[in-house]
């Protein structure tokens, strides 16, 4: 699915139309000084070269691959650029979808890469002869 976007999108402040979900965004968000990801389906755009700076031509859509957490706690969304493959760290809103976000900080524990089984056993002491 390819868009047009007006020159201005992207701009701080400026409402702009979600290229995941379709829906209308105010261009303010509680929490935060840059709104930079859609609070209903968390997918940003990629805008920027630096943050807030909106002065990259790529404009891919950016899809939430994870949660991080920032030293003092805040969470962050990872978002990886679909068009050219950049990883970029944002800051959630005060308005973001909870749900999401839950369920995105969830996935690796509902992925683990080893039984989990095998976490007791490893825990355990050796036994000595
Ligand atoms: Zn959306
Ligand atoms: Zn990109």
């Amino acid at each position: 699915m390819t868009r047009v976007f007006p020159p201005d999108a992207g701009l701080p402040g400026t409402a702009f139309l979600c290229t995941h979900c379709n829906r209308a965004i105010p261009g303010t968000a509680p929490g935060t000084v840059h709104r930079n990801h859609c609070p209903h389906c968390l997918w940003s755009l990629h805008v920027d070269l630096a943050t807030g700076d909106r002065r990259s031509a790529c404009r891919g859509p950016m899809e939430p691959i994870a949660i991080g957490i920032q030293p003092n706690g805040e969470w962050s969304l990872v978002h990886r650029c679909r068009r050219c493959g950049m990883i970029r760290l944002n800051r959630i809103a005060g308005d973001d979808n909870e749900v999401l976000l839950v369920s995105m900080a969830l996935r690796p524990l509902a992925r683990p890469p080893f039984p989990l089984d095998r976490i007791g056993a490893s825990a355990l002491p050796e036994v000595q002869p």
